[in-house]
């Protein structure tokens, strides 16, 4: 994009959520901001912030209405120092309410886990200890390694804090039992430090094995030991399971190797679900679903879904030990009065424009689809005399936002008023009081920040989603799901020990549907103004995800009656719970037959059932959503800067972000993201692990024509996902030298980086893909797919020396038996694939024969026509002993210091390789590389594109088989292929037409993987 130098870029924001007001809080944070910015916040209805928005109603005593539940984790880092700098610059005087980021926001540590036996629901509180650290002051995150000791220590205190420990009516077998535990687990805690103050070290592979072993035997040990236990004390089940739980954790952070890397890459687990990477790395099923894991989904609106591994863990690991103060904040007043008035008056006192009651309706894209063009905007009600609307009104001193809009700023505001429309209801009937507002790109705007819900996406970007140029926006839209969720506040006339709970105030997680997550939140009654002859003595916030009874809509013309219908839904199964499961929760405010005593409830509408004057929070349009975080979607989400379009930068909880996961604290880091991409600064993002991936590599973006799309294209784009995939893998000995020609004739273009022979061996493969998909095109494709591989080392060429950064495979021959695939697999990632057919067993039982028949020319003279010919056969020999015991002596075995060494590797990078290598054996995660060109059409001798290209190849969870097969594949290469010389194949005999060349060792798999979008590393 050209910018003038002299003008400011004109920025339009649309929506006013958490994750576009943090943009615009970061790009307007420096004094000379408006030097480059020009911003204005477009916002549906008469308030900001979405799903966290909250309203006074008027009417009801200005009591607070949420759209749902929210509190504030101790672990969000980047969302309390956006606001600490929000109400330090905010600067309220001494004496008024929420002054400060500790006035607004109050520690909360007890959460009561709820878990159902023998038909009861029982109460798992846990108190989670303080430490004195504080939010939002920007310390760093721990690593892997590091947080291992943590998560040990924890579980002491955990042990500590039992009562059965300091209880004199214990059975003294009880307590022992305890004290064994909590002995075993500090043991733990020291043999464990050593090997993590070197987690790194490649050679330790042996140790790491060890320990991993130990770390399963104590969990065994200590199951014998809990079993009767727990039998006898319930009430330790909570403390078992946590312990069972963790070390599940640390043997898959040891295990997956995560301990190993200081900024991790969580989306290599993410094809996994939570509980199926806890039970692969030694969770019991009973720790699996129990209270404290429920609670991990019920939180993530996921109850009844599979939440991506890597995302739940990091989650997970940063929830509970990286907490700063308390688990929890809970805020001292509506979420729009702690965090959205205060953003708005710092931003608006900035010189940062909001344009209220203006609903977007379409984005536009220029004719070449480069860019949008247009930002077409509904104008919903026009203030009075063109004025500002005003959007807060003062309770009790503080500025808050009223549920419903300040009719008198607005004209027409009466009937509005009367009308009962709601103009931040999707399917509102009120007519739009203008025509609408379209500004246009270079005349209006140069940029656009997109900062709606993800559910709103679909309506309003209807031309990206049809893009057929920039297919990872539909697949984006099309792989991330959201929910509704439905949510309501209960005023109870008495205080909470009134109802009957015996407990200090909770937050309780994971209950019975169909509201699993009850907080009390009757800490916020004083700054409501129920005025004494109404009392209000607790305040319940219940919520959970509920599914959908009927399409949500996504146009408006189709949203009619929508909200309506759900709020009545909401409303009725608020009845049905409290109906049926609310004696659990409040014994004593329960009618005689059973069911709670609406009399309980706060109303003052005389003869009206009580629960008619509650607060029910629909998703009032489908931006409301809650985003979830489904396992194999998050590699589908685009980052700030990858909208594919020139001046649109995304932002939003649903974008990638290091969290991922539908939280504040995700939404505050995307919208940093959108600021470091709008304005190129390095914007301070706490815990920002994507930015070892963002592809430094990548050389930067350059004007490219646009590809040319035609109705029936053959190409599909990456990623590209195979599922259900067998292979049979061997490993052949190659001379290395040929090999090491071979790559730098096809691969040495680049004079900064260069591809090597790991050592003397190359692969040959045999893979049946059941099940291809790409991300652009609907459905699956079966293939085969036949070839050599050869494993090398990625070296730059630093200052006369080769420094290996990675290890990776290249391909420089293979065969598929589709034609589409082989069409796609040479245009887009530069796969050399020919066409065969390709013979592979119909049953993983049985004779194992492989069969490659391809196109050959004559063997003599010219005239001769092509015939299919057998290019490889190879079948699997019982008698020919395997030369390798493993795998990874296979694999080792290729992997020759010796041969580095006389190449320029010397020792630091062979072990840095070898660790590569275990970890890319471990993970089943490595990158591809390959050599991408076409001939010129003019000058035949001449490539009219050339590059490197480097794609990542992910194994998609554990593989479900992986054996070595007794004997070894015999291999049989026709001699005047060239192959044999190319690859440098050792063969031994054969005859005069064919080779054999024996397989080293044969390996059979059954697995899924993807192949992810490529960096062009090097480009002619
Ligand atoms: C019920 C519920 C409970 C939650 N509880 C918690 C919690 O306890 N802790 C936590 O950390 N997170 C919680 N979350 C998640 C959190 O609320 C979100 O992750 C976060 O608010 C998302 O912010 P955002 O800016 O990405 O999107 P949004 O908040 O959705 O912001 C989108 C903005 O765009 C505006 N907009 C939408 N459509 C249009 C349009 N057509 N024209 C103009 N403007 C438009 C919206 O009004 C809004 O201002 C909860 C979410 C829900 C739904």
């Amino acid at each position: 994009m050209v910018l003038s130098l002299s003008k400011p870029e004109r920025i339009v924001v649309v929506g006013g959520g958490m994750a576009a007001l943090t943009t615009v809080f970061e790009l307007t944070s420096r004094p000379d901001w408006r030097e480059r910015y020009d911003i204005t916040v477009y916002q549906m209805g008469h308030r900001l912030g979405g799903k966290g928005a909250s309203g006074r109603n008027q009417k009801r005593f200005d009591r607070i209405e949420e759209h749902g539940l929210h509190l504030f984790y101790g672990f969000y880092d980047n969302a309390f120092s956006v606001l600490r700098r929000c109400y330090e610059e905010l600067d309220r005087p001494e004496g008024a309410p929420l002054r400060t980021l500790e006035d607004a926001f109050h520690p909360h540590s007890l959460v009561v886990f709820e878990e159902q036996r023998g038909g009861q629901w029982q109460h798992q509180p846990l108190l989670f200890p303080r430490n004195d650290e504080r939010p939002g002051l920007g310390a760093a995150t721990p690593t892997p390694a590091e947080l291992i000791p943590k998560m040990l220590t924890f579980l002491l205190d955990l042990f500590d804090e039992q009562p059965l420990l300091k209880n004199p009516a214990a059975t003294r077998s009880d307590r022992a039992a305890l004290r064994l535990l909590r002995r075993g687990v500090a043991g733990l805690l020291g043999e464990l430090g050593e090997f993590l103050q070197r987690p790194g070290d490649g050679l330790l592979v042996v140790r790491r094995e060890a320990v991993l072993g130990r770390l399963l035997a104590f969990s065994r040990w200590t199951w014998r030991l809990c079993a009767p236990l727990l039998g006898r004390r319930p009430d330790l089940r909570v403390a078992w399971t946590a312990i069972d739980v963790t070390l599940a954790m640390i043997r898959g952070m040891i295990a997956d190797r995560l301990v190993e890397e200081t900024a991790v890459d969580w989306l290599r687990l993410d094809h996994e679900d939570f509980r199926a990477w806890l039970r692969r790395h030694g969770a019991s099923d009973e720790a699996v679903a129990a209270s404290t894991v429920a609670g991990v989904y019920a939180g993530a609106y996921m109850a009844d879904q599979e939440i991506g591994a890597g995302t739940a863990l990091h989650w997970t690991l940063r929830m509970l030990y990286t907490y700063r103060g308390a688990l929890f904040y809970k805020m001292q007043a509506g979420m729009g009065d702690v965090v959205f008035a205060p953003l708005y008056l710092v931003l608006r006192a900035r010189g940062v424009k909001f344009r209220f009651f203006h609903r977007a309706d379409a984005l536009h894209l220029s004719a070449d689809r480069s860019r949008v063009d247009e930002v077409v905007f509904g104008r919903q009600i026009a203030v009075t005399r063109g004025r500002e609307y005003e959007p807060l009104y003062d309770v009790k001193g503080l500025p808050c936002w009223p549920s419903e809009p300040l009719y008198d700023q607005l004209e027409n505001g009466d009937a509005l008023a009367h009308s009962g429309e709601n103009l931040e209801d999707w399917g509102t009937q009120w007519p739009d009081a203008q025509e609408p507002l379209v500004l246009q790109a270079g005349r209006d705007f140069d940029r656009v920040l997109l900062g709606i819900g993800l559910g709103a996406v679909p309506a309003l970007c209807a031309e990206m989603i049809a893009d057929p140029n920039n297919p990872r926006f539909a697949a984006m839209v099309r792989a991330v799901k959201t929910t509704h969720t439905a949510s309501a506040q209960l005023w109870f006339r008495g205080d909470l020990a009134s109802t009957g709970w015996q407990l200090p105030p909770p937050v309780m997680i994971p209950y019975a549907m169909p509201l699993d997550t009850w907080a009390d939140m009757s800490h916020l009654l004083p700054r409501e103004s129920f005025p004494g002859h109404v009392p209000a003595g607790s305040c319940a916030y219940l919520t959970a995800a509920m599914d959908d009874n009927e399409e949500p809509p996504v146009r408006r013309e189709d949203a009619d009656g929508y909200c309506a219908r759900q709020t009545t839904r909401i409303r009725t199964l608020v009845e049905q719970h409290l109906r049926t499961r609310s004696a659990h929760l409040w014994p004593a405010a329960q009618k005689p037959g059973g069911g709670l005593d609406h009399r309980r409830l706060v109303s003052t509408d005389a003869g009206a059932d009580p629960l008619d004057w509650q607060h029910f929070s629909p998703c009032l349009n489908p931006s409301d959503r809650y985003v979830r975080s489904i396992r194999g979607s998050t590699f589908h989400r685009l980052d700030a800067g990858a909208s594919g379009y020139d001046n649109l930068v995304l932002c939003g909880d649903w974008t990638m972000n290091p969290m991922n996961l539908g939280c504040v604290e995700g939404a505050t880091m995307s919208g940093i993201r959108a600021a470091q991409v709008i304005s190129g600064e390095a914007f301070a993002l706490h815990d920002d692990w994507l930015a070892a991936r963002r592809p430094a590599l990548r050389p930067p973006a350059r004007e490219r024509p646009r590809y040319i799309q035609r109705a029936l294209n053959e190409s599909t784009s990456p990623p590209y996902e195979a599922r259900a995939t067998a292979m049979y893998a061997a490993v052949l000995a190659a001379d290395p030298e040929r090999l090491a020609d071979l790559c730098e004739r096809h691969l040495g273009l680049n004079p900064e980086r260069c591809y090597l022979p790991l050592g003397p061996s190359a692969v040959f493969y045999a893979q049946h893909n059941h099940a291809l998909s790409a991300v652009d095109a609907p459905g699956v494709v079966p293939e085969r797919d036949f070839g050599f591989l050869v494993p090398v080392a990625v070296c730059e060429r630093r200052a006369g020396k080769l420094t290996p950064v990675g290890v990776a495979v290249y391909m420089p021959y293979l065969w598929v038996d589709l034609g589409a695939a082989l069409l796609g697999g040479r245009e887009v990632l530069g796969f050399p694939k020919g066409q065969a057919t390709l013979g592979f067993p119909t049953a993983p039982t049985g004779a194992v024969e492989l069969r490659v028949d391809t196109w050959m020319p004559p063997a003599t003279g010219r005239s001769g026509a092509w015939r299919e010919e057998r290019l490889i056969d190879a079948r699997l020999d019982g008698s020919a002993r395997s030369r390798v015991r493993s795998l990874a002596d296979a694999l080792r075995s290729g992997f020759d210091p010796a041969w580095l060494a006389s190449r320029g590797v010397d020792l630091a990078g062979q072990l840095r390789l070898l660790r590569a290598l275990t970890l890319t054996l471990r993970t089943g995660g490595l990158r591809m590389v390959f050599l991408k060109q076409y001939r010129d059409a003019a000058a035949c001798d001449r490539a009219c594109y050339q590059a490197i290209v480097e794609a990542p190849c992910t194994r998609a969870g554990a593989p479900r088989v992986a054996a070595q097969l007794p004997g070894a594949l015999q291999l049989r290469i026709l001699r005047r292929s060239g192959l044999l010389g190319e690859l440098g194949l050792r063969a031994e005999g054969g005859d005069s037409e064919r080779a054999r060349v024996p397989a080293l060792a044969t390996f059979y798999t059954e697995l899924d993987f993807t192949i992810g979008a490529a960096d062009v590393v090097w480009a002619a």
